[in-house]
């Protein structure tokens, strides 16, 4: 019988998909692609990416860039630490490494926002080593390939499976075996209804012979985001609103903000944020109207936002640490946090 491998890459020199990172070996592109592809559809991905490269082609001129630009071109993309990282992580090769990305697995992972994943498929998609990138797709197909009931989260089955594609990689070509992959988990062997009549392994799967392929892989149930409401301010002066950057390190970190707080369970939202605005700014404000509400999900925490149009004492504008004035027309170089955004869109739009 014909080795895995080879059934997969005979399946993958036919039918891969045309993918703008594909077009040449460039480590660099392989690293932004992965990063955006984490919790990001491909569709989506394919503009931000071409977008991206326009705008930072190399990984000097992605190191150079400022901070507040690379988080506006991950602006949608969610999750983002993601980019500060890969930021970062640029600027590492930038001076660590004279601008070219290192070809080992340890100086390779050793880099901001690059774990064992994104480094098995650079090294491998770039420079053709043999170094499995496992992600939920492959755990997915070699669960199915080989019956594994054990569950996929834990590091004793993840262990397993990666002993397993270390011995069916293809020697010659392991960044095709691992793209292959790739491919096979997100057309073919997809999680509800696997398409087993078009796969390639089909004759090797021990799932489908078994007639298993809807029950694996298993996985143990996600705790749902805890729900929490949240209250933000608007203060207005005219054409300047109060906004807050949210501190360097936590939710949204580096992000900008309509003043807001987290409510506690059963504590009555206005008076808490009241409290909160006076002891950040020393000035009382009133809640005067309900502007917008809204829910903006995150992986362990459910907002319900409630922004309010507040007023203060006349001629004495609320300060505070962290707290800026700024200008509704230089809000298109900040970048909002999720929710905060959807809020200075209604101001840009309802309010001219
Ligand atoms: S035969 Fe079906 S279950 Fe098995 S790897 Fe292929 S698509 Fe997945």
């Amino acid at each position: 019988m014909m080795k895995l491998a080879d059934c997969l890459l005979n399946w993958y020199d036919e039918c891969k998909r045309d993918l703008p990172w594909r077009r040449d070996k460039d480590p660099y592109k392989i690293w932004v692609s992965e990063v955006m592809l984490q919790q990001t559809r491909v569709e989506v991905v394919r503009a931000y990416f071409e977008r991206w490269i326009e705008r930072f082609p190399t990984l000097q001129s992605l190191a150079e860039a400022q901070e507040d630009e690379v988080i506006q071109y991950w602006q949608g993309l969610g999750y983002y630490s993601r980019a500060r990282n890969l930021h970062q992580g640029a600027r590492e090769v930038a001076t660590s490494y004279d601008g070219q990305m290192p070809m080992t697995k340890n100086e390779v992972a050793g880099l901001s926002g690059i774990g064992d994943y994104t480094s098995g498929a650079i090294l491998s998609i770039a420079y053709d080593q043999k170094e499995p990138a496992i992600d939920g797709n492959v755990l997915r197909v070699f669960s199915r390939l080989y019956c594994i009931e054990g569950d996929i989260a834990t590091p004793m089955i993840k262990r397993q499976i990666r002993e397993q594609v270390e011995k069916e990689m293809a020697i010659d070509r392991p960044g095709d075996f691992n793209q292959a992959l790739m491919d096979l988990g997100a057309t073919v062997c997809i999680p509800k209804a696997p398409r087993c009549e078009e796969c390639p392994l089909l004759k090797s799967c021990c799932a489908k012979d078994k007639g298993m392929q809807q029950q694996l892989p298993i996985k143990k149930k996600k705790v749902p985001p805890v729900p929490v409401e949240v209250v933000a301010g608007v203060l207005q002066d005219g054409e300047l609103f109060l906004l807050r950057k949210r501190p360097k390190k936590g939710l949204l970190a580096g992000m900008w903000e309509f003043p807001a707080i987290e409510i506690p369970v059963g504590e009555n939202s206005m008076e808490v944020f009241q409290r909160g605005f006076l002891c950040e700014t020393g000035q009382e404000v009133q809640m005067a109207k309900l502007l917008l509400q809204c829910i903006h999900i995150f992986s362990h925490r459910k907002w319900d936002i409630s922004f309010y149009h507040c007023t203060y004492e006349d001629g004495n504008r609320p300060l505070g640490k962290d707290l800026f004035w700024v200008n509704k027309s230089d809000w298109d170089k900040i970048s909002f946090a999720g929710p905060h955004r959807k809020m200075a869109n209604y101001l840009l739009n309802e309010m001219d």
